[in-house]
């Protein structure tokens, strides 16, 4: 019988229990994946403890313009094959924008267009885009030319442990290359600085994001505010699977009950379950889990995070109608126009300026800091020199992203804990990918296939990415 406060389902389902705590889209991934592939096999329980799901991939109501405004512009790239997947399995790929080609502004050259070309085969398909990026000089350009080869030619498990800056300078890229292009490139896409990320992480970037496939470096933008595409739309259609999805509800602690689990609510309610899912961010683990379950858990809460900053800017006036621009040399790195395109001239026109490993633009006073911004936006935008700024607000998480430094990267656990029903899920574990949506749901994706596995249900397939060309797997170390 159940007691106080127990919420055991009835013993005569003969479903197994699943219960996942934490909604972003590493548990949202988690319970699509099994729902999708069993509907009848499991009862799945997902317990968030915000208002929303959708965790970082959010937004926040803003009071004055009453939009939602998503705490960070997220975008995804073409190689982002399990995220993409996610979208379409769930009929909603309509609602995201794919771009070709990016826009490459620098304060003392005119900007340039990076877009891979058509017709030259992978990785050969970019070395138009490369030269087309008029800030770099030839010089500059040869070097990039032999580091990308230099990192081509080597597998990852000979760069492994190692800081990318220093590898870089080793293979003859100088300063100013390095900022100018590795950082740039890598700071977006890793959120960490040149001089702190893995040489490992940096390969992946340029290899699996840029050369190895048609199409993989896609930037890719929600249509949508990610409270309505996520929180909203993507939650539904994973309820409409059969998922119970309680938001509000903080899991305090998780309890080894033997082979099985149970989980106490801050509200003292305990829900028992054959398998649970921790998709917590890892900052929140070491608290919830039972001890000794998870190797190098306090190691891994005490490795610094990285901060990502979100300065969001409302003017009287459009400044751009680009969608979206890179920012190099600047304080600014992008720089994204509001992708619904509803302004309402009342409300001003938004715009949002996003700066990754943020530690040094938020130790600035928060008016220098936009002053700064706006000063960058008139020198690239002369419209913004006639604009007014109606209102603007800077969001800066110092944990956002785990920083993903050869010592993380070291760490990072396998989904698969030493107790056979407990699982671990999160942008954090080791699914090979940085911090980004897609190894979030990678990362669910890997424990539901523990769940299969553990049931002996078979296999639940994690997307193995976009088929390379032939000539990226003759020039390109697997
Ligand atoms: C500022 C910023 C910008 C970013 N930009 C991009 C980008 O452009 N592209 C990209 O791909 N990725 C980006 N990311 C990364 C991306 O948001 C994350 O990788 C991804 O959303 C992580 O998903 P997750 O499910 O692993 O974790 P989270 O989204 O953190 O989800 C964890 C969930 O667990 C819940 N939770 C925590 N503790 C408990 C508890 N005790 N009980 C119940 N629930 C709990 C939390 O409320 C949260 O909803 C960005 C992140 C940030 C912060």
């Amino acid at each position: 019988m159940n007691g106080p406060g127990d919420t055991s389902e009835s013993v005569a389902d003969p479903r197994k229990r699943v219960l996942i705590i934490g909604g972003g889209l590493a548990g949202l991934a988690a319970a699509e994946g099994l729902a999708e592939q069993f509907p009848e096999r499991f009862a799945i329980r997902l317990l968030e403890a915000k208002r929303t799901t959708g965790g970082r991939a959010g937004s926040f109501m803003d009071t004055t313009t009453g939009a939602s405004v998503d705490y960070c512009q997220h975008v995804a790239m073409g190689c982002c094959t399990n995220f993409l997947g996610l979208m379409q399995r769930r009929g909603l790929s309509n609602q995201l924008h794919r771009y070709s080609q990016l826009q490459f502004y620098h304060p003392d050259f005119p900007v340039s267009t990076f877009g891979p070309s058509q017709w030259l085969p992978p990785p050969l398909h970019l070395m138009p885009a490369l030269s087309a990026l008029r800030y770099l000089s030839r010089t500059q350009r040869r070097q990039i030319r032999r580091g990308l080869f230099r990192l081509f030619r080597s597998r990852s498990e000979q760069l492994t442990g190692r800081i990318a800056e220093d590898w870089l300078r080793e293979h003859g890229q100088d300063p100013d290359t390095i900022r100018d292009f590795w950082g740039v490139i890598v700071v977006s896409a890793l959120g960490e600085s040149i001089d702190r990320v893995s040489l490992a992480a940096v390969r992946k970037v340029f290899v699996d994001g840029f050369a190895a496939a048609r199409g993989a470096s896609d930037v890719i933008v929600p249509k949508l505010p990610l409270v309505e595409l996520i929180g909203e739309k993507l939650t539904a259609e994973i309820r409409g699977l059969g998922v119970e999805i309680v938001t509000g509800q903080t899991v305090r602690q998780i309890i080894d009950s033997g082979n099985a689990g149970s989980v106490v609510t801050a509200g003292g309610e305990i829900h028992h379950a054959d398998h649970v899912v921790v998709a917590v961010p890892w900052h929140s683990l070491a608290n919830l889990i039972p001890q000794g379950s998870v190797a190098e858990v306090e190691r891994l809460t005490s490795l610094p995070s990285s901060p990502i900053s979100g300065l969001h800017l409302w003017f009287d006036r459009q400044i751009t109608d680009l969608p979206h621009a890179v920012m190099v040399g600047t304080v600014s790195q992008w720089i994204f126009r509001q992708p619904w395109g509803t302004e309402d001239s009342s409300k001003g026109f938004y715009y949002q300026v996003v700066i990754s490993a943020s530690q040094s633009a938020r130790c600035l006073p928060r008016q220098q800091l936009i002053e700064t911004v706006i000063g960058e936006l008139q020198h690239a935008f002369p419209a913004a020199k006639e604009a007014n700024l109606r209102q603007s607000k800077v969001v800066t998480d110092p944990q956002s992203i785990f920083s993903i430094s050869p010592e993380f990267e070291a760490i990072r656990p396998p989904s698969q804990t030493q107790l056979s029903w407990l699982h671990l899920a999160g942008d954090w574990i080791a699914t090979g990918w940085p911090a980004t949506m897609e190894g979030a749901v990678i990362s669910g994706r890997m424990a539901a296939a523990n769940i299969l596995e553990a049931e002996s249900l078979g296999n639940l397939e994690v997307d193995s990415g976009l088929r390379w060309g032939w000539l990226a797997r003759q020039l390109i170390q697997v």
